[in-house]
């Protein structure tokens, strides 16, 4: 389907995707593919005006109410699930079966946040004086700042905004200026759905902005945004958190990863070696949970690594709006720079390299296509505790399950990890407290992938936020501790006299 084609079908006239400053390039081909307008400094403050102002009715809206919403965006997200999933894979460059599986995580959420608009529930308390009752009650918290990165334009959003909103909070988005298209056709679907929904959806519960960094900075440095849930690199995340601490604001970190598996001698090679190539090279190792390191038992390393990096050789790398393609674009030229210079690196501290380079695909020369790397690596050396966001595979061996934990934590991030093996006491020692210290810690299944209905996120740099299933939702409300007396005594607590 031609590009123009994908852009009408997601709902953009010809008039709204030219005449703006944000120039948009597609990296399957890398051509532009549009120049849209920006929000302004003042627009943002707008935004949040009136965020403020509907939160002020739409904290009061019962919650299964708003769940109701949600339920109606989730039905439009089911309509759109191709016309999104194309624009995300054109403007992010991740395999059309990926985007449509983003659509499906959004379509997911929603489903999820419906049913938990029903089940906000708090705790009753013992309380230890007579004729008095304690609870927990949880409040909706206050506009909610989204911040989101270019790998996954469109899925972080829906798990915050699904959640924020039935749990009574307005939202305002600050997507990747990399991929603002999906965006704004995510804000189109939005106001259909808030229009259709009526009067108790309030103007400005739904609003996005479209431009660099310095509208982020905006939403963190407001004390009229409650909460920050950000998205994207460490060094992004640093900044948001010390933004946010000068106002004590809440923040919700999802930061970069570094994500390792062990393979031990008991594992299931075939399903091992599955789950190595499309956890390290789907969409195109551009995912927070990408598979970047393989901690390989001695004993099994020549049966498996040989056999890789055949896989490797024989991977369908191309467009990825076309049939078969398994490897799509990096998102630009920088992106394959900082291939090349994490491999001439690699190199430099004993690694050998198999694959690499940029990947020539036919009338597509201005894209940055690259052919993944496997690198072998004498040790776990400087290089693999930092992410590269592009598909290298470094391999190290071990000989004691003790190591290869410990190399498997050692590295700064902590987002996603795994073993593969089949004996009992291993999968359990990796999942036990002293096993993997990541945010997510899976067994026989790839680091990446992960499924809405747990909580998603990690450790350490990755920044300790949660999002999406299990209960993420409390980061989203206020919690409040009441106490009742119903009695006609006033008895202290901790059984204090206090006789006036
Ligand atoms: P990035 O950090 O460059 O940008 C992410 C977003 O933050 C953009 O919208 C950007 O405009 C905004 N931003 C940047 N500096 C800011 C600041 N000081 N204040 C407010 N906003 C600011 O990230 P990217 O290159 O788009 O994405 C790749 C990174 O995101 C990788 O490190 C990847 O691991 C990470 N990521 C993490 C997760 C996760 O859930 N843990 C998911 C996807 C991506």
């Amino acid at each position: 389907m031609p590009h123009s084609q994908i852009l009408t079908a997601a709902g953009f006239s010809k008039d709204a995707l030219t005449g703006g400053s944000l120039s948009v390039k597609t990296p399957v081909d890398g051509s532009k593919i549009a120049c849209i307008a920006t929000h302004s400094l003042a627009d943002a403050e707008t935004q949040i005006a009136k965020a403020k102002a509907a939160f002020k009715s739409w904290r009061l809206v019962p919650a299964p109410r708003r769940g109701e919403l949600v339920r109606l965006l989730g039905e439009e997200l089911r309509r759109e699930k191709e016309n999104l999933g194309r624009l995300v894979t054109l403007e992010c460059g991740k395999i059309y079966q990926e985007g449509l599986g983003e659509v499906q995580e959004m379509i997911d959420i929603c489903d999820f946040a419906v049913g938990l608009s029903r089940q906000l529930y708090g705790l009753t308390i013992a309380s230890e004086r007579p004729g008095h009752a304690m609870r927990e009650s949880w409040h909706p918290m206050g506009t909610c700042g989204v911040i989101t990165a270019f790998n996954f334009p469109v899925a972080p959003w829906c798990w915050n905004a699904a959640l924020a909103l039935v749990c009574g909070d307005p939202v305002i988005w600050k997507p990747s200026e990399k991929t603002p298209l999906t965006a704004l056709a995510v804000q189109k679907i939005c106001d259909r759905v808030t229009a259709a929904f009526g009067a108790e959806a309030p103007e400005g519960l739904i609003q996005t902005l479209i431009g660099e960094r310095d509208l982020g900075e905006a939403l963190t440095a407001s004390k009229d945004v409650a909460i920050i849930s950000a998205t994207g690199s460490v060094p992004m995340g640093k900044a948001v958190a010390q933004d946010m601490s000068q106002r004590l604001g809440r923040t919700i970190l999802e930061l970069g990863g570094n994500n390792a598996m062990i393979v031990a001698p008991s594992a299931d090679l075939e399903m091992a070696l599955r789950a190595i190539v499309f956890s390290a090279v789907g969409t195109a190792g551009q995912r927070c949970t990408s598979l970047r390191r393989l901690i390989v038992h001695a004993d099994i390393y020549d049966a498996l690594i040989p056999r890789l990096i055949k896989a490797y050789a024989g991977l369908p790398i191309g467009d990825p709006l076309a049939e078969g393609s398994l490897v799509g674009p990096l998102i630009d030229d920088l992106a394959l720079a900082a291939m090349d210079k994490a491999l001439t690196q690699a190199q430099t501290e004993g690694g050998v390299v198999h694959g690499g380079g940029q990947a020539l695909i036919d009338s597509h020369a201005a894209a940055a296509y690259a052919h993944p790397a496997i690198v072998e690596m004498p040790s776990q050396s400087p290089i693999m505790h930092t992410e590269t966001f592009a598909p290298i595979l470094y391999v190290v061996k071990y000989d004691d399950l003790d190591h290869a934990i410990e190399m498997q934590n050692e590295v700064p991030q902590g987002l996603s990890s795994c073993i593969f093996s089949t004996d009992l006491r291993e999968s359990e020692y990796f999942l036990s407290a002293a096993g993997s210290d990541c945010g997510i810690a899976n067994v026989n299944i790839g680091p990446s992938g992960a499924e809405i209905g747990g909580a998603f996120g990690g450790e350490k740099e990755t920044g300790g936020g949660r999002e999406s299933g299990s209960d993420a939702w409390k980061g989203y409300m206020r919690r409040q501790t009441n106490t009742v007396n119903y009695s006609r005594e006033l008895p202290l607590a901790q059984g204090i006299k206090f006789d006036i």
